[in-house]
Parts: structure tokens; C-alpha cells; sequence
């Protein structure tokens, strides 16, 4: 795949694809220390995402990565539909109006996205959250030398960040209610940016 508008999109519709097939599993992490709808929330966000796409895509790749941001920002509410939009929403203007992105705009994309997340959401390293998958992943990433390996380091080492916050207690969100309970539980957006990066990674592939 080559990182133009098109090649985007067909990430954002791999990605769709892969929260639909796990949106129970991530209703039932949420469920275990928040309120259950984190499954529910992303699909239906990603989902819309697509029928935009359907639509039309966007010309260049900022341009489809603001759409998804504005989309996710409108359609998907608690925490993560804001995390998510401003991630995409800074990954874009990161971007910029470029036709095709190489190696080096992904990585700006990727670390613009977790600024983006930590500037809204205020989590660090540990606070049991998407960022304890995302921050890694951008570390990952730096290390790739394309497109497609930066994604695939990046989807790996957001994997095992997100099995990291097993063991973690919440300092952040909705499980941070549960103190010390919300230890031996995968926080689920943790779970979901690394399905997200997957499906990006693979289909860079
Ligand atoms: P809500 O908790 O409002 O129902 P979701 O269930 O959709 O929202 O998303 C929950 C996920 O959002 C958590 O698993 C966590 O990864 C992430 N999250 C919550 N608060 C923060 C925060 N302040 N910073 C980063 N991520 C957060
Ligand atoms: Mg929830
Ligand atoms: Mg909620």
C-alpha cells in the first residue's frame, strides 16, 4: 500500500473491519472495570467513519485523517471518542497537505497523535490507558525505515503495552473508580489502539 488518501482510507476500513470483530471483547473489558460501552462506542464511530468514506474520500491523507478525527469527535462519546478525535485531529495537521506520506510523516503523525491524547486526557505512563499502548508504539516506531515496518513495529510494541496494563492500577478514566480493583484487568482502550495500529500495520502490508 502506498500512504496516499486511498491508502488511508483503506486503513481506516481495515480498522473498522477489526473493531466490529472485537467489538464484544472490548464491551467486555470495559465492563470489567468501566462501564461496558467502549466496544460499542468505537464501532459505532468507525462504522461511520466508513459511510464518509463511502461518500467520498477526502484528497490527501491529512485530509482523510480529519475526517476520521471529526467523526469520531461527533459520533463517539465518554472518553475515548474525544482521545481518538484528537489523535486523528493532530496526526492530520502533523501531516499536513501532503499527497502521499513516507516513513518520517507517519512517525510525526503517530507522535502527534499521543501528544494529542496526553495534552486532552493528562494520562502518563502507567495510569493504565491508551497511552500505556500508544506511547511505546511511537518509541517503536522511530525505529522503522518504511511505511510498513514503522506500522508493524508500532503495532507490536502497542500489543505489548497493552498486555503491560494487566497488571496496573488506574490512575485514569473510569477504572481509576475502582482503586486497586481495576488491577488484573486489560484496559480496554489500551486493547483498542492496539487493534487499531494492527490493522493499520497490516494493511501497510
Ligand atoms: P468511558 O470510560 O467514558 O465510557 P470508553 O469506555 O469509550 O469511555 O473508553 C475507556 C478508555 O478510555 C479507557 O480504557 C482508557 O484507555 C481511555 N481513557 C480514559 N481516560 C483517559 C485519559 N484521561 N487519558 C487517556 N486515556 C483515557
Ligand atoms: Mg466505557
Ligand atoms: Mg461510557
Amino acid at each position: 500500500m502506498s500512504c496516499t488518501a486511498n491508502g488511508v482510507a483503506a486503513a481506516l476500513r481495515a480498522a473498522a473491519k477489526v473493531v466490529a470483530e472485537h467489538r464484544a471483547e472490548l464491551v467486555e473489558l470495559d465492563r470489567a472495570i468501566g462501564d461496558g460501552d467502549h466496544g460499542e462506542n468505537l464501532n459505532r464511530g468507525f462504522a461511520a467513519i466508513v459511510a464518509s468514506l463511502d461518500a467520498a474520500v477526502p484528497d490527501t491523507p491529512g485530509a482523510v485523517l480529519k475526517l476520521a478525527a471529526t467523526t469520531l469527535i461527533s459520533k463517539v462519546g465518554g472518553a475515548a471518542g474525544p482521545l481518538y478525535g484528537t489523535a486523528f485531529l493532530r496526526a492530520s495537521t502533523a501531516v499536513g497537505n501532503a499527497s502521499e506520506l513516507d516513513a518520517a510523516a507517519v512517525v510525526a503523525g503517530l507522535r502527534a497523535a499521543l501528544e494529542g491524547v496526553q495534552a486532552r486526557g493528562k494520562a502518563v505512563e502507567g495510569d493504565k490507558t491508551m497511552v500505556d499502548a500508544l506511547l511505546p508504539a511511537v518509541a517503536a516506531a522511530e525505529k522503522g525505515t518504511d511505511v510498513a515496518s514503522v506500522l508493524q513495529a508500532a503495532a507490536e510494541a502497542a500489543a505489548r503495552g497493552a498486555e503491560s496494563t494487566v497488571d496496573l492500577v488506574a490512575r485514569k478514566g473510569r477504572a481509576s473508580y475502582l482503586g486497586e480493583r481495576s488491577a488484573g484487568h486489560l484496559d480496554p482502550g489500551a486493547r483498542s489502539t492496539s487493534l487499531l495500529l494492527g490493522a493499520f500495520a497490516e494493511a501497510a502490508r
